[in-house]
């Protein structure tokens, strides 16, 4: 189905649409546009609640960070979204993908990605991780503790050698909230740099005949909007790079500085700027590497959120406006089954109302879900016109990362479908979870 929308092009010059996708543009009567697709038709034809998806978004950021690290490797984080169409997209335009399971390496590689640009990571694989990684040939493992050394090195066939890198642990706090910060010490990702685990570990893989130790991995955490960590980060690491080969008389050619770079969610909130990125890391890393003598090793940075939160628009009906204790509460038709971000991590969104215009003032009200928890809450002091009421459809942006891929069947409402808009097109990608999904999964009595 084709949505002509070309005469809902002229923008509101009102309307603020900065955390929205590029593509994203006001028309009359309260309408938005997305990929050329007008929301309230999304709505109409695919039901709410419902993602929105902006395929040319999610294209021109993977061009953005190529662009960026022309000379280094840029891998898709898949935990962020994953689907067939996001691999393909990926895939596409020339990223290599990032995953810390067999479910999302199996469902990247039926889809037909290229095992050797896939790496696995992960605290604790499973046996089922590792052979699923060795038997579909990922391109590299990356270890993080002591014990998975050997473990890993048992399940490679005799006469194969698998690259791997190490997590290390830098020692930098950074990252938005204490659940997402993964440099320090007191967490449990990767080996120590302070404690010497890491100097340990990359001993004993040099050991192993059946791994090749490629580099070092490092990932400092979620949601960081400054340089500095990476820098700091960049720093320790080629102090390490130098120790190995003074040790080991061995130059490790990969260095990977995982992903973690924010996106703003409210207009006005600080993200990380690309181009000062890319730019501050490759020369902190050129200038580290000459001054301890060391060849540069090739880069990878590894971003989820950046390449697909802002391509993502979640749509809801309002189901109820309720006035009590001081507070108004528009209650939605999803909440923390497809959006649990704001329970696990306090975080706001800029929710706003879409076709229809009201003339009314705006008040501040409580954007809440439907499910049976307090704590459902999707928004918090959001301005919306103060006639909102039931059948209202409201759009919260920057809603593609760390939402569908961390939905749970809470109350057995359904996860939502996901919708990708382009050019004037919609398509539906992943279909709505229904009673039909559950009662074939639940198959005692
Ligand atoms: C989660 C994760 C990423 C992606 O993080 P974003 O904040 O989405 O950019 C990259 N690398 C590793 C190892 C991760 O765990």
């Amino acid at each position: 189905m084709t949505l002509v929308t070309e005469h809902l092009e002229t923008a509101y010059p009102d309307a603020d649409l900065s955390v929205w996708p590029a593509s994203a543009s006001s028309a009359p009567h309260g309408e938005v546009t997305v990929g050329g697709v007008a929301l309230t038709e999304v709505a109409e034809r695919f039901g709410t609640p419902a993602y929105v998806l902006d395929e040319g978004e999610v294209r021109d950021r993977c061009r953005a960070y190529r662009a960026a690290f022309p000379d280094g490797d840029v891998l898709y984080a898949a935990k962020a979204f994953m689907c067939r169409a996001m691999a393909h997209w990926v895939d596409e335009e020339g990223l290599g993908l990032d995953v810390c399971s067999a479910g999302e390496l199996e469902l990247a590689v039926v889809t037909g990605f290229p095992p050797e640009r896939i790496l696995l990571h992960g605290n604790a694989k499973s046996p089922e991780d590792l052979a699923t990684a060795l038997r579909l040939g990922v391109g590299r493992i990356v270890i993080d503790s002591t014990g998975e050394i050997a473990r890993l090195a048992a399940h490679v066939p005799p006469g194969d050698r698998q690259k791997v890198l190490l997590r290390i642990v830098p020692g930098i706090a950074a990252g938005h909230h204490n659940a997402v910060r993964t440099g320090t010490d007191d967490q449990k990702f990767g080996l120590s740099l302070a404690d010497g685990s890491a100097q340990h570990a990359i001993a004993r893989v040099l050991e192993q005949p059946r791994l090749e130790l490629v580099g070092l991995h490092c990932h400092l955490g979620s949601q960081i909007s400054s340089v500095k960590p990476y820098l700091s980060a960049v720093r320790r690491l080629v102090g390490l790079l130098a120790a190995v080969r003074r040790q080991h008389g061995v130059t490790l050619p990969e260095l990977d500085l995982g992903g973690g770079h924010a996106v703003a969610y409210r207009p006005g909130e600080a993200a990380m700027d690309l181009t000062t990125l890319s730019a501050r890391i490759r020369a902190e890393l050129a200038e580290g590497c000459a001054a301890a003598g060391l060849p540069v090793p090739r880069l990878t940075v590894e971003p989820g959120r950046a390449i697909v939160g802002p391509a993502g628009v979640a749509l809801y009906h309002v189901l109820s406006v309720k006035r009590t204790g001081g507070q108004t509460f528009v209650a939605v038709d999803g909440g923390m089954s497809d959006n649990p971000r704001p329970a696990l991590y306090g975080v706001r969104y800029a929710p706003r109302l879409i076709g229809r215009h009201s003339t009314e003032e705006p008040v501040l009200v409580t954007v809440v879900g439907r499910h049976c928890e307090a704590g459902d809450i999707l928004a918090s002091a959001v301005p919306l016109p103060a006639d909102v009421r039931p059948g209202d459809l409201l759009a919260v942006p920057v809603a593609g990362a760390y939402h569908l891929s961390m939905a749970s069947t809470y109350n057995l409402v359904g996860r939502p479908p996901v919708v990708a808009v382009h050019e004037g097109r919609a398509r539906l990608l992943v279909r709505r979870e229904s009673l039909a999904d559950f009662r074939n999964r639940d198959i005692g009595l």
